[in-house]
């Protein structure tokens, strides 16, 4: 055996190790559906395999949910809300969200491991995740508090107000990319205004969810959160379309998401979407090279770039193109890509292989068309990572801007680069994509920050800075990328709907 591979074996070896370790350590004893507030099998007796894709290796077999216990769900649900939850005063559930927070909080690092085992992600930004998912517990739990109504202005004939009223019941669906986030992101505007949830996570990454339910199961009444695990066609479209869900949430893909809002209608039933993005990020001549750099990597790079907001088409004005892409191509290639449970690691393996073979597809499209691959582009030839889903970060020039490779999601550590001098021409093609969730503007010149931010067709717009999101700012799409917004109180009346009470006063 040479001594490269004795090397490479030993750090194979060393990372399965130490995922072993962790696994043994985080992952829940039971993984089953949490209905009611009971562990339980699904009704079909079938599983699924969720599996640690830096190691390849299964970690944890959950059910998999279908129709018979999504009505499960919502009976138990409906059951919970018409006995005692509907009664819950602000108060109330205002103590709950704080004290989940305060769950999350206690048991952040274990969390933040088990969601580096199950999604990949670099445990440095699932440290920053957990801190997220506790904030936006607490931004919720003050909400409870303000869910207020109006009182009219009206002649001396009527006295006219209105409530805010939950829904009941609501359903909700959440993709991969940030598991426990996106589970906070919807569950505490829902639970703060007093509705019950069945939750589906999704299935390459059930396993912080569950955890969760372990850890605040005396915390909430039985059946006022319900989780099924399990596949998109078989336990999420029943949710979409069941009769008991007066309210939809999801978040995925907008291909889905148009499924999503078909099925819905169904039952004409609320729905708000958070959907894919495909956000163009300018920068100026005028910009601090280095630090725009740096904002560059974050906004294309973290959470290996399976990020819906993520900077993923990079506008360079033609004056500073060639010396920026130098320097941006130098950090890329300097990010560490390696076992993501190392504190070291800034670019973990995508979340399975099927994803990895989607990216190298999109790179092997934009390849055949004859663009420059800048670096990047391939999987890592480290022996020691052959076994999980890794991706270099990659960026593309002179690639057109109708590719598909352009115009679509790619989800992963991709980056496609154009050179722009006029403002108009460039802010039309910033815009030339069905999507509209982000945008990014790198500029010492605020007015021109300020005309780019008002000239960009998407829902969040980034000054200086790229893939902030704290509790309280809304977050969400223009156009394909979605409906309603969600992380401030814009999400509270989503949840809510108006009641109009008009007494007569003669
Ligand atoms: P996805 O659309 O494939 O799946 C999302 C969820 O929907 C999963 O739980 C899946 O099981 C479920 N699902 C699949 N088919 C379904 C159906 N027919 N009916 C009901 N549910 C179904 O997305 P994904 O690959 O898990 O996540 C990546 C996508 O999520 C990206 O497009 C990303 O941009 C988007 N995303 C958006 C936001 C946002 O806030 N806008 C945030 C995170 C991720």
């Amino acid at each position: 055996m040479s001594t490269d591979s004795q090397s490479s074996a030993k750090g194979k070896n060393e990372i399965l190790n130490r995922h072993n370790d962790a696994a043994a350590n985080v992952v829940p004893e039971t993984v089953q559906l949490y209905i009611g507030g009971q562990w339980m099998e699904s009704a079909s007796g079938e599983t699924f395999e969720t599996r640690d894709p830096t190691t390849g290796q299964t970690l944890a077999t959950p059910q998999a949910g279908n129709s018979t216990d999504i009505d499960r769900a919502v009976d138990a649900a409906w059951k919970v809300y018409d006995e005692t939850w509907s009664g819950y005063s602000p108060a109330d559930r205002q103590q709950i969200l704080n004290t989940i927070a305060d769950r999350v909080d206690e048991n952040a690092e274990d969390f933040a491991t088990l969601e580096t085992l199950d999604n990949g992600k670099p445990i440095s930004e699932a440290r920053i995740d957990m801190k997220l998912v506790a904030d936006h517990f607490r931004y919720f739990a003050g909400a409870t508090r303000i869910n207020e109504g109006m009182t009219l202005p009206s002649d001396d004939r009527r006295h006219v107000q209105t409530l805010r009223e939950p829904f009941g019941v609501v359903g909700q669906i959440i993709p991969w990319n940030f598991p426990l986030l996106m589970a906070a992101w919807k569950l505490a505007p829902a639970l703060a205004v007093g509705n019950a949830v069945v939750l589906k996570p999704a299935e390459e990454t059930p396993l912080t969810v569950l955890k969760l339910m372990h850890e605040i199961d005396d915390v909430l009444p039985d059946g006022v959160v319900n989780v099924v695990t399990g596949f998109g066609t078989e336990a999420g479209e029943p949710l979409t379309a069941h009769e008991g869900i007066r309210k939809v949430a999801f978040t995925g893909s907008t291909e889905v998401g148009r499924e999503v809002m078909k099925n819905a209608a169904e039952n004409i039933t609320n729905i708000t979407l958070e959907l894919g993005g495909k956000s163009p990020l300018i920068v100026y001549p005028d910009a601090d090279l280095d630090r725009a750099v740096q904002t560059t990597i974050t906004a294309i790079f973290f959470n290996t770039g399976e990020c819906c907001c993520a900077g993923s088409r990079l506008f360079l004005h033609a004056e500073i193109k060639d010396e920026f892409l130098t320097k941006l191509a130098k950090a890329a290639e300097n990010l560490t890509v390696d076992d993501p449970l190392l504190e070291s690691t800034q670019l973990g393996p995508k979340v399975t292989e099927e994803q990895v073979t989607r990216t190298m597809d999109y790179i092997d499209e934009a390849r055949k068309a004859g663009a420059e691959f800048v670096t990047g582009g391939e999987r890592p030839d480290d022996e020691a990572l052959a076994e999980g889903c890794f991706v270099t970060p990659t960026l593309i020039d002179n690639i057109d801007h109708d590719n598909r490779a352009v115009q679509e999601e790619i989800f992963g550590p991709v980056q496609e680069v154009f050179e722009w001098t006029d403002y108009n021409e460039m802010i039309d093609l910033a815009n030339d994509v069905d999507y509209g969730l982000a945008a990014g503007v790198i500029t010492s010149d605020l007015t021109e920050a300020h005309r780019a931010a008002r000239d960009l067709e998407a829902g969040n717009i980034w000054i200086n800075q790229y893939n902030d999101f704290p509790a309280g700012q809304p977050f969400g799409g223009y156009k394909q990328s979605g409906i309603g917004r969600e992380t401030a109180f814009e999400a509270v009346e989503h949840y809510t709907q108006t009641k109009t009470i008009n007494m007569a006063l003669d």
